[in-house]
Formats: C-alpha cells, structure tokens, sequence
C-alpha cells in the first residue's frame, strides 16, 4: 500500500489548523517528503513516520516556506543517531543554497553525520528523478517567481497517478504533469505573479482531464474555504477538496 498524507496545507503564513505546505509520500521502500516547511519532524511523528522512514527529500524551490526547516530536520535525523543515506532532490538554483546555509551551520563539523547525497536535478520536462518501490517520480519546471519544479508521482507502472503543481502560475507545465491523472494537487495562494488562485487551479485541472483536485497552499486569513470550493466550481466540474493537514490519500 501506498499513501500520500497532506503535513501541511497553508500558505506562506501558517496557522495552528495549517502548517506550510509539504507532503509525503509513504510505500513500503521508504518516504519521500515534499519540502520542508514549518516543523516536518513534528508533523511527521504526528503522521507516524519515523524520521529514519524518510529515505528521500524533494525540494521545489528556495522560499523559506518550502526549505525553512532542512537545518533543522537534518539536525534532528542526525541526532536520533541516523546512519542511513539521505537522498535530497532540486534544482541547482535551490541545492547551492541549501548547501550554503548548511555550511553557515559548518555541518562538516558534526561529528559522524550520516551521508546526504544530493541530486541535482537540470531544467527537465516531465523527467523521472527518483524511483522507490514502485513508485516512480517526474518533475517539470513550472511558472514561479524563482526556479521551481513541479511532480507527478506514477504508481504501480502508471496504474494510479497524482501530479502536484507546487507554487507556480497556471501553466501547460502543470497540464503536461497532470496528463492521465486521477488527481492533480494544486496551489491555490491568489491571483498574482507566479501563483494561482482555485479558479485558475479548477482551470488547469480541467484542461489535464483529471477526476478530482485537491487544493493547497490556500491563504490561511482572508478567504474562506467556501470560496475556494466555489472559485474551483467555476472552471472544473470534477471533484474538489480543500485538503487539510494530515489528510491522507490512499494509493
Ligand atoms: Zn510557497
């Protein structure tokens, strides 16, 4: 069994009810968290994974709401004493900066630190980038206000499928990921410059063709969660949830 649980579903500004947007994805292999948000190794035990689970992290870009806690997560793997390879994915953009501030933090000297390999991932269309059991990753460049990938998780050879667009504008990007899809997991922060508000995600979801869209990354003040349903309804006639943190789906 597969599940992807929702450790976040807010905005930039979090809220007690709604952490930073970032998720992970659970097989028998291992996790694979999205982004590092908020507080990841509270939300992870709150979701009942153990931070040795997590065998692989995706970064979607450098914005302190995505990559804000890696210092810490690490220092906190670390210090549970683990020994095991952490395999950690981006854009070079935001990897030479994570590796920067690591090194603010000289984590070469913590003594036996466990491995972290870093995948650099190029400028990429719908390109595999890490494999886990069954599950197979793909991510594209999509529309933000610094370089950022968006996902597509294939499960199983491609017989359950999810995208998520991570921050960005409406984008073909985005439709190219979400293809075939049952489910595209979208951002829903507003109508501005390399964001989209639930109308625009409904927009994107119904030119994908996909069954269901789950919003995310939604204003925590100022917009209700009625409105976000109704502003979706507006351009896409399939199911739409507003996920909340530790929704769980199951694959
Ligand atoms: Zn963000």
């Amino acid at each position: 069994m597969s599940e992807l649980i929702f450790l976040g579903t807010g905005a930039a500004v979090p809220d007690k009810e709604h952490h930073n947007t970032h998720l992970v994805f659970r097989n028998r292999s291992g996790a694979v968290l999205v982004d590092c948000g908020s507080s990841p190794t509270i939300r992870l035990e709150e979701a009942g994974i153990g931070l040795d689970e997590v065998s692989d992290i995706i970064l979607t870009h450098f914005h302190p709401d995505h990559v804000g806690s890696l210092p810490l997560l690490l220092m906190n793997m670390w210090l549970v004493g683990r020994q095991n390879t952490l395999r950690i994915y981006g854009l070079h953009h935001c990897l030479e900066r994570v590796e920067s501030v690591m090194s603010f933090y000289q984590w070469e000297n913590w003594p036996e630190f466990f491995p972290v390999a870093f995948h650099r991932l190029p400028e990429l269309q719908r390109g595999l980038i890490l494999e886990l059991g069954d599950l197979k990753v793909y991510a594209s460049t999509v529309r933000h206000v610094i370089p950022t990938i968006g996902l597509r998780f294939e499960v199983n050879n491609g017989e359950r499928v999810l995208a998520y667009s991570c921050d960005s504008e409406p984008c073909p990007e985005v439709v190219h990921l979400a293809e075939g899809a049952e489910i595209l997991i979208h951002e829903a922060t507003g109508e501005e410059v390399g964001h989209s508000s639930a109308r625009q995600a409904g927009e994107i979801a119904a030119q994908s063709g996909v069954q269901a869209l789950y919003l995310v990354h939604y204003p925590t003040i100022g917009v209700t969660k009625r409105e976000l349903l109704d502003g979706a309804g507006q351009s896409f006639s399939g199911k739409v949830v507003v996920a909340e943190d530790f929704d769980r789906l199951i694959i």
